[in-house]
């Protein structure tokens, strides 16, 4: 079965992308929890940040400077944003195709929030 994002980078189903070339595609999360809040999304499915072989560390440098081109597009990379790759449930992660979060455009407060335990 192909993820939602798979669908997405494929043009199945719309979303608003940002950036695409033939590594990775950029599109704003459909539920955003900042200001600019975009999904930088390897073509190749990959599930998790565990996933990753030796052979992606260039993939994942690429993902990066994606992030920092877009960082600069939308007017945050002097105010600051942050960059978040969560893996497996106790991260979060929802969709398991891998994905960095940009998120910026306003002061993101500390790094976690408190936790219920
Ligand atoms: P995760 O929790 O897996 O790190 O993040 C998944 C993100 O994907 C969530 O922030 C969620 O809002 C976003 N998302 C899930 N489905 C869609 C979709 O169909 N379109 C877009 N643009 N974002 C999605």
């Amino acid at each position: 079965m192909p993820t939602i994002f798979a669908k997405i980078i494929r043009g199945e189903i719309p979303a608003d992308i940002v950036y695409q070339d033939d590594q990775v595609t950029a599109f704003r999360d459909i539920n955003p929890a900042a200001p600019v809040h975009v999904l930088i999304v390897p073509s190749k499915v990959i599930a998790t940040v565990n996933d990753l072989s030796e052979s992606d560390e260039a993939l994942v440098g690429h993902m990066v400077s994606v992030a920092r081109k877009i960082a600069a597009d939308e007017g945050v990379a002097e105010s600051g944003y942050r960059l978040i790759v969560n893996c497996n449930q106790d991260a979060g992660q929802e969709v398991p195709h891998l994905h960095m979060h940009l998120l910026g455009g306003r002061p993101l407060g500390p790094l976690l929030g408190k936790n219920s335990d």
